[in-house]
C-alpha cells in the first residue's frame, strides 16, 4: 500500500473472513477508509441472491422467490446457490422441464438437514427410540412459547444423524432473549427426557444435545450476563478459532469464579431439564401419538405435529412455520454494532446438520 500519492486515484479493495488476526499495522487510521461488514443476508438480500442464481434456470410459475427467501433465515450466499442447484438437480432427475416449488422445498430440506440416507439399516428398536427422542424435542418445541416454530421432524437418517428435529425462525434474528434461550435449552433436553419417561432406558443419542446445551448455558453465564453471577463477562469468547493466536488466551477470572461458573452452568442445564420434564410428563399421551405417527410416516412437518397435539390435548399451537406467504415485514437494518452483539452461533436454523 506504499508508493501511492494521495491523488493517484487507486482504490484498493480487500476482503477477509478473519478480521481478528489481521496485522494491526494494516488497520491503522488512514490505511483503510471504509470497513464494510458483510454478514449473512437478510430476507431482502436472500431474495436478491436467489434471483441472481436462478437467472439461467427455467422456473415454473408457482415459484415465488420471496417465499423461498422467507423460509431460509440464516442461509448465506453459498447456501442459497447450493439450494438452487439442488432444486434444479431434483427437477432434472425426474425429467421436469421446469423447476417448481416442490423442488425448492426438497432442496431446502436437503441443504438444512443433509441428504436422506434411506439405505441405512436401523433396527426396529433403534427406530422406535429415535421416534420418541425426536418426538420429545418436537413436543417441547410446540409447548414452549418462546421457541422457533417447528419446520420438520424426521426419523430418516440424514448425514450423521439418526433423526432430526428442525426449527426455523419466523424472521431474521440478530439478538436472542433470555426466554428464547431457556426455552430452546428445554427443547434440547426433550430427546433424552422422552427416552427416559416413555421407554425407561436412556441411550447415547442425546450426546450432541447435551453438548449444545452446555455450550449455550456457558455462554449465558460467561458472555451474555444471563445468570445469577450478574451482568459480567468472563473470559474471552472463543469465536471461530481455527488458526492464529487465539489459542493461548488465558481466562481472566480466579479459580474461585471458575467454580462458581461451573455451578451456574450446571444449575441452568439442570433447570432446563426439569422444565422440559414437566412438559413431557404432562403431555405424554401426545408424545406417544407423535412417536407412533412418526414410525408410520417417518417425516412430519410442523403443521402435522401441531395437528396431533391439538387432537390429543386440545392445545392450539400459535406459532406457525414460515412456509405460507405473508406480507413482508419491514426489517430494521441491523447495524454492524448490533450484529457484533449477536447471541448464538450457530442459530437454530443452523446449516450444520447435527445428530439429535
Ligand atoms: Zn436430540
Amino acid at each position: 500500500m506504499d508508493g501511492f500519492e494521495g491523488n493517484d486515484g487507486v482504490i484498493l479493495v480487500a476482503a477477509t473472513n478473519r478480521p481478528d488476526v489481521l496485522d494491526p499495522a494494516l488497520l491503522r487510521p488512514g490505511r483503510f477508509d471504509r470497513r464494510v461488514v458483510v454478514d449473512r443476508p437478510d430476507v431482502k438480500g436472500r431474495e436478491g441472491i436467489l434471483k441472481v442464481h436462478t437467472r439461467t434456470i427455467p422456473m415454473s410459475d408457482d415459484v415465488d422467490l420471496s417465499v423461498v427467501a422467507r423460509g431460509t433465515p440464516g442461509f448465506a450466499g453459498a447456501d442459497l446457490a447450493n439450494l438452487v442447484n439442488e432444486a434444479a438437480l431434483a427437477a432434472a432427475r425426474v425429467d421436469k422441464k421446469k423447476v417448481d416449488m416442490v423442488d425448492f422445498n426438497y432442496a431446502k430440506d436437503k441443504v438444512l438437514m443433509g441428504a436422506e440416507r434411506k439405505s441405512m439399516v436401523m433396527s426396529d428398536e433403534e427406530k422406535r427410540v429415535t421416534a420418541y427422542h425426536e418426538g420429545g424435542h418436537a413436543l417441547i418445541a410446540s409447548f414452549e412459547e418462546h421457541t422457533d416454530p417447528l419446520h420438520k421432524v424426521t426419523i430418516i437418517p440424514r448425514g450423521r444423524a439418526l433423526g432430526l428435529t428442525q426449527q426455523l425462525p419466523l424472521e431474521d434474528k440478530y439478538t436472542y432473549s433470555k426466554e428464547y434461550i431457556e426455552a430452546e435449552l428445554a427443547v434440547m433436553m426433550g430427546g433424552r427426557l422422552a427416552e427416559e419417561v416413555c421407554i425407561g432406558r436412556i441411550t447415547t443419542g442425546a450426546s450432541n444435545d447435551f453438548e449444545k446445551a452446555t455450550e449455550m448455558a456457558k455462554r449465558m453465564v460467561c458472555e451474555w450476563g444471563m445468570s445469577e453471577l450478574g451482568p459480567m463477562s468472563f473470559g474471552r469468547p472463543e469465536g471461530e478459532v481455527f488458526l492464529g493466536r487465539d489459542f493461548s488466551r488465558q481466562p481472566d477470572y480466579s479459580e474461585d469464579t471458575a467454580r462458581k461458573i461451573d455451578d451456574e452452568v450446571n444449575r441452568i442445564v439442570v433447570a432446563s431439564y426439569q422444565r422440559g420434564k414437566k412438559i413431557i410428563i404432562e403431555h405424554r399421551a401426545a408424545l406417544e401419538e407423535i412417536a407412533k405417527v412418526l414410525l408410520e410416516k417417518e417425516s412430519l412437518d410442523g403443521e402435522e405435529i401441531y395437528a396431533i397435539i391439538k387432537r390429543i390435548t386440545g392445545h392450539e399451537v400459535a406459532k406457525r412455520p414460515p412456509v405460507k406467504p405473508e406480507p413482508p415485514k419491514p426489517t430494521a437494518p441491523a447495524t454492524a454494532a448490533t450484529r457484533a452483539d449477536e447471541g448464538l452461533a450457530p442459530a437454530t436454523g443452523s446449516l450444520v446438520p447435527v445428530p439429535v
